[in-house]
């Protein structure tokens, strides 16, 4: 679904606008205004609309009649837009990643400094909330979608993590004063650079895994994998029928 107000929450144009339609008669999907990533269904401006980070309206074209006449034509010929998507993505990643690093910087300079094993179990403590909280998502899918059965047995997993997590926290907690313990409470999230609380309940957490914000980034970065997995295996056979022939 597009978005259609800017994080400002300035009123922006629709995608379908009358000079959209216009530029749509005018240009084919193999212009350079049309944006490449869109075409194969991985433009971050359409996965990350909606969410907190919605990025606004892509500058290049997107149009869903370009993308079916590229999708017909591209049965017949090969015309490597995987690469400009792959740049496209993987300078958005790079970008996100490197936000990642300032925000756990900023974390640093704030939050006091603890010894490595002290990190060692709070990160222990972050990863079973995570996995709690992934955990959570999937079984309230599981839910939606009437697996009853499947939902309970994921349930009892979330039931043995918490107890795990619980453990973890006990370990942690001992190994400081109270007043360093309360303060050690945020975490960058690794995939998305969102803030996430070592002290969130189970309810944030699922919110926060299971959220489109996340679920999107992830998707981002399966996107960008497969994408380097399909120039790289393309261009190594064409290298390799090059030396053969
Ligand atoms: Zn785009
Ligand atoms: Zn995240």
């Amino acid at each position: 679904m597009p978005a259609y107000f800017k994080p400002q929450g300035s009123i922006r144009k629709a995608p379908h606008s009358p000079s959209r339609d216009r530029t749509r008669q005018r240009i084919k999907f193999s212009d350079e205004r049309v944006c490449k990533s869109h075409l194969l269904n991985c433009c971050p401006h359409d996965i990350l609309s909606g969410t907190r980070m919605d990025l606004g309206e892509c500058l290049k074209v997107h149009d869903l009649a370009l993308r079916a006449d590229y999708e017909i034509a591209s049965k017949q010929q090969d015309f490597f837009f995987e690469l400009d998507a792959m740049d496209h993505l993987k300078s958005f990643i790079a970008d996100c990643d490197r936000r990642t690093d300032i925000a756990k910087k900023r974390l640093a300079d704030t939050q006091e400094e603890i010894s490595a094993e002290v990190a060692a179990k709070a990160e222990r403590v972050h990863e079973l909330n995570e996995e709690i909280g992934k955990l959570l998502a999937k079984a309230e899918q599981l839910g939606a979608e009437g697996n009853v059965e499947e939902s309970q047995k994921v349930m009892d997993e979330v039931e043995k993590t918490r107890i795990c997590k619980r453990e973890a926290e006990e370990i942690y907690r001992s190994s400081m004063p109270a007043s360093s313990f309360q303060q050690q409470k945020l975490r960058v999230c690794e995939v998305c650079s969102a803030y996430l609380g070592l002290h969130d309940n189970d309810r944030r957490l699922a919110d926060h895994f299971g959220g489109k914000l996340h679920l999107g980034f992830i998707e981002i970065r399966e996107k960008l994998d497969e994408l380097k997995v399909y120039i790289f295996s393309f261009f190594y056979c064409t290298e390799m029928l090059c030396i053969v022939t």
